[in-house]
Parts: structure tokens; sequence; C-alpha cells
């Protein structure tokens, strides 16, 4: 079975081939600066084996149908195009950042799913018209191949509204959906399902703490298999610090720089959003600028790490609690599969509460899953690579009825 994974942004789309029933990447790739004068596209073919070959593309990609029409005549080219004709292609799946209440699974697009995504666009401004767009254009271009959708939100739905509510005015809940949500939900799935494998336990036996540490990042208390709380709240700012977000701040300093500082509403969105987290504290925003700035003695560089380890464990303390019994913590994503330091740094000082690290472990260089806690640990530290395009390929199979292999 052959799944084409689609992610749709503002000026790109990333996408990927799957084999299914060869659990094979058939090819990877990206078209990137759609609708600039000059754009880039990327189509890899067989990535990570001796097959491998790239095939790069610079031209200008007025629009994203642009774009999917050249991927398409790659796919299917004559001489080295991996399929025939593409009704070889089973299901198509795509990310969608915000669905809302309306969609606690992933779900086969139709016209009122559409309607849906459109109602969910206050949500998600930036994201969701993008995502829209991308299923569209799929739809024409590969005419009677189904379309899912598979949202970062669904993960989470399963929180209960002890942990979603906010406590505002009740009407903001009951007339605007306005609550916790929680983002990266493909990948905390992914992590937990492939954790409770690695712990010899079904999805339903494991409780675990998920942690996203990406240039957003996010975590988890995953509950027998289930989100039943996540750090990001009705957008992706709230939470840990990031590369360029804030986190969870006093909610009273939006009024407060808008009373001393003239700032207006915008102004401070944009500083949350953009100029603050790690690069707000030391002017990097990527954890390997900011390890070498560190190393050279700069003290701005050696705060932001404390600060962002300091705010994970403090996480990590209250989905402990939370869930009574953690089973693994679960490290994710660019800085949670590469960045040793950082892990230690997370958890140092757990011990007591049964988090013990073999430190070994955690420096070796490998980039498989594994396990980086002491044998005596209570509970296990897990390293996990996430892969939120083979989760969307997944969700899409089990959606339109295939044999889930994975
Ligand atoms: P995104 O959220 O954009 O998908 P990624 O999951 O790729 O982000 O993570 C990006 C982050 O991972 C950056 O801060 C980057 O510095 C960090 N990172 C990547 N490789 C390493 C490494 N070897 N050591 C430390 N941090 C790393």
């Amino acid at each position: 079975m052959k799944i084409l994974v689609i992610n749709t942004g503002s000026s790109s789309i990333k996408y990927q081939l799957f084999d299914m029933t060869q659990k094979t990447v058939m090819v990877a790739g990206l078209v990137e600066r759609i609708g600039e004068a000059s754009g880039l596209l990327k189509f890899k073919v067989y990535p990570g084996t001796d097959r491998e070959r790239e095939i790069l593309h610079e031209g200008a990609f007025p629009d994203h149908a642009d774009g999917l029409k050249m991927v398409i005549s790659l796919l299917v080219h004559p001489d080295d195009g991996v399929i025939r004709d593409t009704s070889e292609i089973e299901g198509i799946g795509h990310r969608v950042v915000h669905g809302g209440e309306t969609f606690q699974s992933s779900t086969v697009v139709d016209e009122a799913v559409i309607n849906a995504l459109k109602e969910n666009i206050p949500l998600a401004p930036l994201h969701n018209p993008a995502n829209i767009k991308g299923i569209q254009t799929a739809t024409d271009l590969f005419p009677g191949v189904p379309q899912v959708a598979v949202f970062d939100t669904a993960f989470h739905q399963t929180i209960p509204a002890e942990a979603f509510m906010y406590a505002l005015p009740y009407e903001l809940y009951s007339e605007m959906r306005l609550r916790r949500y929680g983002f990266h939900g493909t990948s905390h799935r992914y992590v937990a399902r492939e954790a409770a494998k690695m712990l010899g336990k079904s999805p339903e036996q494991a409780n675990l703490v998920t942690i996203h540490l990406g240039n957003g990042g996010s975590i988890t208390a995953v509950r027998a298999g289930k989100s039943v709380d996540t750090s990001m709240g009705l957008t992706p700012l709230a939470g840990i610090i990031m590369g360029t977000r804030c986190g969870d701040i006093d909610p009273a300093i939006p009024k407060f720089l808008a009373d001393n500082r003239g700032m207006d509403i915008d102004g401070i969105d944009r500083m949350l959003n953009h100029e603050s987290g790690l690069k707000g504290i030391c002017g990097s925003n990527d954890m390997r600028d900011i390890h070498k700035k560190a190393d050279a003695g700069d003290e701005r560089a050696a705060l932001a790490l404390r600060m962002f380890a300091y705010r994970i464990r403090f996480y990590v303390g209250a989905y402990m609690a939370v869930l009574g019994r953690t089973d693994a913590l679960v490290f994710t994503a660019g800085i949670g599969e590469n960045d040793p330091e950082a892990r230690a740094n997370v958890c140092q000082g757990l011990e007591d509460l049964g988090v013990v690290m073999d430190s070994a472990k955690n420096e070796a260089k490998d980039r498989k899953a594994r396990f980086i806690s002491a044998d005596a640990s209570k509970t296990a530290i897990l390293v996990i690579p996430t892969n939120e395009e083979l989760e969307i390929a997944r969700q899409t199979m089990t959606v339109l009825g295939g044999h889930n292999n994975g």
C-alpha cells in the first residue's frame, strides 16, 4: 500500500511517499519559496539507502499546484520515476495543525470536513489556510485518491476538562471554544507508541512523560496511551521555553508592557513569539550555537541553558505527579534526540523520584531509539527519534481501513 504524506505551509510543501507494505520511504522532499521569484524543489529517491538519488530543481512555483505538479511528474517519470501512475497511491495523508474540538481523530476529507476546517481557521490563522489549500490542491491533482486529515491537536482531545479549561469566564469556552488544545500530537503519539513497545507493554499499559524538544517544544503526560495533559495551550506559545517563544509567563505582562513601554498588542504578540525564548535571553535560538557560546564563557547563553532545563524539569515533576506512576520519560525531536547535555540537565536531581540516568548511555553517539537510564532506574529514560510523517502515513492507512503494520 503506497501512501503519500503532505505537509503544506504557506510557502512550502514537504512530502514523503511510503510503501507501507515494504516499510520503505520511496521518496522524500520539499518545495520551498512557493510564490516567490525563485523557488526550490528537492526530490530524494529511496533516502538513506544505497539506491539514494537526489534531484534538485530551481525555478518559479507561482502556486502550490505548480510545485505539486512537478513532484507528480518526477514520481511518474518514465525513466527514473518510482511509480507508473498516480492511481498506485492509495491514500494521501495531510498534516493539519488545528482540528479544534471538532476532530478527535484522523478523518477522510469530504466537503463537510473542509467546511469544519474553515470554521477552525480563527484557532490557527497562519497554519490552517495553508493546510486546506494543500488538501484542495491534492484533491484536484490526484482525482479519486482519498485524502485524510491528520491533526496535531487530535491526540490531546482525551485531556480531561480540569486540565484543558482556563479559569476565565465560562462563556469564553462555551461560545468560542477557548481552551487548551496542545500541539505536536502526531509526534507525542508516535513516540508514546514506540516507547510502549520498547518497554514490552501495550500502549494501554504505558504511563509516560513525552518530551518533544525542537525549535518549538512541548511536554505531554500520557496515561494508558492517552494524552491527559500537555504544556502548549490554545496556541503553541504556552509551556516550556522554546527557540524564540517565551512559554509560560505571568498573563499580566502584556498589559504591563502596554502601560509602561507603549507597546501595542501586535507588537507584544510578535515579541512573545519571535523575540523571546532562548533568543530573547542570549541572542541565539539554535541550541548548537547556544552551547558554543556557553562553552566560550558567555554567561547569558549559560543562563538560557539553565532556564531551558529548569522549566522542562518543572513540567516533568508536575506530570509525574499527574500520572502517579511513570514508566518512562521519552526525549525526542532535534534537541531531545541529539543533545546529551540538555537531557542530563533536565534529569539532574530527579534520582530520589526514581529517575536515574546512565551517563555513558546518555552520551553514546547513537541515532537509534534507546534506553539511557540506569538499569536500576524505576522510571526508564528513553531517546526515540520522532517520525511524524510515518505516523501520518500509519494514521492514513488505519482510517482507510488498511492493515496498520507499524
Ligand atoms: P523543528 O521544531 O523545526 O522541527 P527540530 O526538531 O529539527 O525543529 O529541532 C531543532 C533544534 O534541534 C535546534 O535548536 C537545533 O539546534 C537542535 N539540534 C539539532 N541537532 C543538535 C545537536 N547535535 N545538538 C544540540 N542541538 C541540536
